[in-house]
């Protein structure tokens, strides 16, 4: 099973994916932790989108298609996959196209997630995430049990993203409805896209997607 989450930044992608990769076994192709690590490890590819993702825009098609590439590469053939935070454009949906066909995969559906934006910009705001063990936190709705102290690991240092900020939140949302929502039509021409309401408990959120997959939705 191959499966596209779509939806602007903070839209919970990246939880529900983690849910999926828990429950599923399935692999998850997030773009923007493949460019995040290439920056925290320093490499050249690491500085070369530093300053555009930092400003909230898009990094090059090419320079995503082939993260994608590589880690497609690297899946054993019966490992679903789980595209989040790609495609961006619609040359990344052609680029995956093209892809999934190289590596024998076909694509069954794309969820998209559907949020208020004003809603979204509080989420993204307030959230971070521990430093050792990378577990999700929000100032708001999800805080620690024990002030900064990890209800996973125990550990007391925390992080936020760079680009988690109002201003560059904005800058994303405006990317999102410019370039990524008019890919839409491409799936649903082909008619594998689903909505869930994405500003609906993470539990509901989770079993709208399982629905959806196992062909309930
Ligand atoms: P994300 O974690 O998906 O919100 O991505 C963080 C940032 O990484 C984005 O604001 C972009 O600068 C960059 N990025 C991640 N995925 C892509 C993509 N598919 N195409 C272009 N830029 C991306």
């Amino acid at each position: 099973m191959n499966i596209i989450l779509l939806g602007p930044p903070g839209a919970g992608k990246g939880t529900q994916a983690e849910r999926l990769v828990a429950g599923r076994g399935m692999v998850q192709l997030s773009t923007g932790d493949m460019l995040r690590a290439a920056r925290k490890a320093d490499t050249p590819l690491g500085h070369q989108v530093a300053a555009v993702m930092d400003s909230g825009a898009l990094v090059s098609d090419e320079i995503v298609s082939a993260l994608i590439d590589d880690k497609l590469g690297s899946m054993g053939d019966e490992q679903g996959a789980i595209f989040d935070g790609y495609p961006r454009t619609a040359a990344q949906a052609e680029s995956l196209d093209e892809l999934l066909a190289a590596h024998g995969r076909e694509l069954q559906h794309v969820i998209e997630l559907q949020v208020d934006e004003d809603a979204l910009v509080e989420r993204i705001t307030g959230r971070f995430s521990c430093a050792s063990c990378g577990a999700n936190y929000h100032d708001k709705f999800k805080q620690p049990k024990q002030a900064d102290t990890c209800d996973v690991c125990g550990n007391h240092e925390f992080k936020r993203r760079p680009d988690d900020n109002e201003a560059t939140v904005r800058t994303r949302m405006e990317e999102y409805r410019a370039k990524t929502a008019p890919i839409l039509p491409i799936y649903e021409a082909r008619g594998i896209v689903s909505r869930v309401d994405g500003m609906a408990d993470m539990d509901e959120v989770t079993a709208a997607i399982e629905a959806i997959l196992a062909g309930k939705g």
